[in-house]
């Protein structure tokens, strides 16, 4: 079983924000801004690039009500998803960032994006 799925289980313990039937968002254990939690399905996919676009279409719905919860939807935030080895992707289980509390800089990570031929 993998590290989300054991959160969901309360296996490991978490610092939930919000549930339902789903869908669970909790606080990123590392986090990158003041507000950086976690949303993931509790149905196992690996990477948003496996996941059926029915899930999506629940799922958007589920961010936009934690946003609203953290008080983020007002001012804005970031939702990231990492897909993958070259995407940064350490936990296989589809996870959406969400990142807020403060103006986010944005840095493209990539020392010659022009070296990089993107
Ligand atoms: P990614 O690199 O996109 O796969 O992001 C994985 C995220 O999971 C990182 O931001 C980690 O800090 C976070 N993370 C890993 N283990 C835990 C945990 N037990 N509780 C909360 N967040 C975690």
């Amino acid at each position: 079983m993998c590290i989300f799925c054991k959160i969901i289980e309360g296996e490991i313990p978490s610092n939930k924000v919000a549930e339902n039937e789903e869908f669970f968002a909790f606080h990123d254990i590392n986090p990158q801004a003041p507000i950086h939690v976690l949303v993931i399905p509790k149905q196992h996919v690996a990477c948003f690039q496996d996941t059926p676009g029915e899930l999506m279409a629940k799922m958007t719905p589920f961010i936009q009500e934690v946003a609203q919860k953290l008080g983020l939807d007002a001012d804005g935030y970031r939702l990231i998803t990492n897909n993958g080895e070259d995407g940064g992707q350490e936990v296989k289980h589809l996870h959406f960032h969400l990142l807020g509390g403060t103006q986010l800089k944005w840095d493209r990570q990539v020392a010659d994006p022009k070296a990089e031929n993107i």
